[in-house]
């Protein structure tokens, strides 16, 4: 019946549909019964804790969870509660986040922690504004946390839900706009089984991700196949429409890793951004590609390195994508002939050699050290 609908007539049937969406229990009763089979064994599932939830959102904000699952067990097993995250140096919460990117998350949860701590006695906020107040926790997070744990009636909605909720509707207001994030959570407020919100949101998140996935959902064994307008329309991979394309930039980062014997150096990245309080290499960073000749002519360089140091060229332009950046980094090992005694730099920390691995480092740094 849904193929001869036409677009016109589409906009009306969405909001008669939307209107009455709460009287179609059918959604949340066929959700359900999907999420019982289908759903994955999960450390962070089926738990009512909050601060085990708070670490597995985090973390899952910007990773698989096929990544994501080392990650968090070795995190909790290291700090299993508030307490002991708010007690531990931040260098070594960032030890622990190594690898998974995005290192404001780890830096927020270390600064909740401490909030809740010196606030809340250490108890976690059982209020959804309180723990939305919390540093780094938005919408939906505070979402997540407060329906998982006490079932509190508030819809979470990710990517994956946009995209179950876009597709099942065939709705084509962006999913990043105000208005659009707005239509999509009262949607999925009433779709709700406020009887059992905490699951109902796992079983969206779910669902989108392991049958309505982004580039292959499985719709010839969906249980919303007969309602999906998207399926019904032939146009599933035009949903979630989005308005703003992310603006991609080229970022070129040139390091050297001074190969001093027994020492080398690195320098922590005090600037804000995604790496700070990170180590690394001394660098040159630059929205354009240099060449090493180019590189020389810098005055950072000619400071940092004597006339007689010798370049190495060890890894180029590898690549790193991030949300808003791309990276090409590019390491050289340097040598001197008197052991780089004369690099002797306050802004550098000159430390042992096998000293390294204690010291937070990004993605790229890790990549280059596990050469
Ligand atoms: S039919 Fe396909 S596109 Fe529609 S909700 Fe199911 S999996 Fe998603």
């Amino acid at each position: 019946m849904l193929f001869f609908f036409t677009e016109k007539f589409y906009s009306t049937f969405f909001c008669i549909f939307v209107a009455n969406m709460k009287n179609l229990p059918f959604f949340a009763q066929n959700l359900a019964k999907w999420y019982q089979i289908s759903q994955r064994d999960l450390p962070w599932r089926n738990i009512k804790d909050p601060y085990k939830i708070w670490v597995s959102e985090i973390i899952l904000q910007q990773t698989q969870v096929k990544q994501g699952l080392d990650y968090y067990n070795r995190f909790i097993a290291r700090f299993p509660d508030v307490k002991s995250l708010a007690e531990a140096e931040e260098q070594e919460v960032l030890l622990h986040w190594q690898g998974l990117g995005y290192y404001s998350r780890a830096r927020n949860l270390h600064f909740a922690a401490k909030t809740i701590l010196q606030e809340h006695n250490g108890v976690f906020p059982k209020n959804y504004q309180a723990v939305k107040n919390l540093k780094g926790i938005g919408e939906y997070t505070a979402a997540a946390i407060t329906s998982f744990a006490w079932n509190m009636p508030y819809p979470v909605v990710d990517g994956n839900v946009f995209r179950f909720l876009a597709r099942l509707l065939a709705i084509d207001e962006p999913i990043d706009t105000g208005k659009g994030k707005k239509i999509f959570t009262q949607l999925a407020g009433n779709l709700m089984d406020k009887s059992n919100a905490g699951q109902f949101n796992q079983a969206m998140i779910e669902f989108g991700a392991l049958q309505c996935t982004p580039t292959t959902p499985d719709c010839p064994i969906c249980p919303f196949a007969d309602h999906c307008l998207a399926l019904a329309l032939n146009a599933v991979a035009n949903y979630p429409v989005k308005r703003n394309k992310t603006q991609t930039k080229n970022l070129y980062l040139y390091y050297f890793h001074i190969q001093d014997v027994f020492y080398t150096y690195i320098k922590k990245r005090t600037e804000k951004g995604i790496w700070q309080n990170l180590f690394e290499f001394p660098l040159i960073e630059s929205s354009t590609p240099l060449n090493f000749n180019e590189l020389s002519q810098k005055e950072v360089f000619q400071s940092w390195f004597p006339k007689n140091a010798q370049f190495k060229l060890v890894v180029e332009n590898k690549k790193h994508i991030l949300s808003h950046r791309i990276i090409y980094a590019t390491f050289y090992a340097v040598t001197c002939p008197d052991a780089c005694k004369s690099i002797a730099r306050n802004d550098l920390t000159k430390i042992p050699v096998d000293s390294i691995g204690q010291y937070p480092v990004h993605r790229l740094m890790q990549y280059y050290l596990e050469l």
